[in-house]
């Protein structure tokens, strides 16, 4: 018996005629960067979501970055990031000139902790950044409330969360801006790094599209400096044929989780991730604590079951952080780090396949 964690492979397969097709289209015209295909993606994507506006960029630490710059905010600005995160979230915050301040997530749901966002805080605080981490959204709600009565713009990381919904309102159309990743291995993924940027901002995205394109008006006349940061031709293609597959692909995950809430329930050694009563939680991972978490990991590879750690560390505890003035603090992110083990999840696998990890699981704390 052989479990992956991910089989992009099998994917492709299973949508070959329809990939291949969406290639040979690109490479027919030639429309290599920006161009009609990036286009129809930009406008397929817009409306799966329901916002007014999509502009494709080259990955999704770019689009943060973008969304950053787009928002203009005065140089050495707080930006509220969660302290459990991959580190684009936070190096975004950095390389556009601003100051990152950790904030706490819940235990159950590994997202922002609302009040520990509020203890953050300062005057100087101008944003925060809602990281709908493993797929789970945020408590929406209470951070926007937040911004609201302190002023702040909200950005929405949606890479872990193409189709969550809080409150049955989709991810991405709740805060200022939106930032998508497309990384292959995310739910919905590109043969490559690609990204996108979402907002119901007509002059936020028309900011964005610029900076993402050397600040152009027109051929050679750009009307402050940008970047190069583009969507190109081929993965907007592949995008575009994958997209119409999303749903049934996301609707899996989460059969998939629920069966893992079955089988797993009542494993004393194991913590669930808990699904909030007003989320679609799209599981593009599913993540489980246990303080046995290297061993377990260790019993089920040798049982050919493949599983990851997302993240082994922390961010406020990582060597990139060593001076900043969150390094050390206890946050109960970085109690949990150690804890935490990726299931694996996706449309590859089948409930029957879910059963056996969840057996062997069991198998391994009654053994
Ligand atoms: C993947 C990811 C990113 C970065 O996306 P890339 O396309 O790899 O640059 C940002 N934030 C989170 C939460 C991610 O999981």
């Amino acid at each position: 018996m052989m479990i992956k964690f991910l089989d992009l492979h099998a994917q492709y397969m299973s949508i070959k005629s329809d990939v291949d097709a969406a290639i040979a289209d690109v490479i027919a015209n030639s429309a290599f960067i920006r161009g009609p295909h990036v286009a129809r993606f930009e406008q397929a994507f817009a409306d799966w979501i329901g916002v007014a506006h999509c502009v494709g960029v080259a990955n999704g630490t770019d689009a943060l970055e973008i969304a950053i710059e787009a928002l203009d905010l005065p140089p050495g600005s707080e930006i509220i990031v969660p302290g459990n995160s991959f580190i684009a979230s936070s190096e975004a915050v950095s390389r556009s000139g601003h100051a990152v301040v950790f904030a706490d997530a819940d235990a159950g749901s590994y997202t922002l902790d609302p009040e520990s966002v509020r203890a953050k805080i300062t005057p100087r605080t101008r944003a925060l950044m809602a990281v709908h981490l493993y797929g789970h959204p945020c408590d929406m709600k209470s951070l926007m409330a937040i911004a609201r009565e302190h002023d702040l713009r909200v950005i929405e990381d949606c890479a872990q969360a193409h189709g969550a919904k809080f409150n049955g309102q989709n991810v991405g159309t709740c805060g200022d801006l939106a930032t998508w990743s497309f990384y292959p291995g995310k739910n919905l993924g590109a043969f490559g790094d690609a990204g996108a940027l979402t907002t119901q901002d007509a002059g936020l995205a028309r900011r964005a599209q610029m900076i993402a394109n050397h600040g152009r008006v027109g051929k050679y006349d750009h009307e402050f400096e940008g970047r190069n940061s583009r969507l190109d031709g081929l993965q907007a293609a592949i995008l575009s044929a994958k997209l119409p597959h999303l749903e049934g692909w996301i609707d899996k995950r989460i059969a998939l989780a629920d069966s893992y809430l079955v089988g797993l329930a009542d494993i004393a050694e194991v913590t669930l991730p808990v699904r909030r009563n007003w989320a679609r939680q799209v599981y593009h991972l599913f993540v489980i604590r246990t303080g046995r978490r290297l061993e377990l990991a260790e019993y089920l590879k040798a049982r050919g079951i493949e599983t990851g750690v997302h993240y082994p560390t922390a961010l406020p505890r990582l060597k990139a952080y060593r001076n900043h003035p969150q390094h050390g603090e206890a946050l109960n992110v970085c109690a949990m780090d150690s804890q935490l083990l990726s299931l694996p999840i996706g449309e590859h696998m089948s409930l029957s396949d879910v059963t056996a990890v969840s057996e062997a699981v069991r198998d391994f704390f009654t053994a």
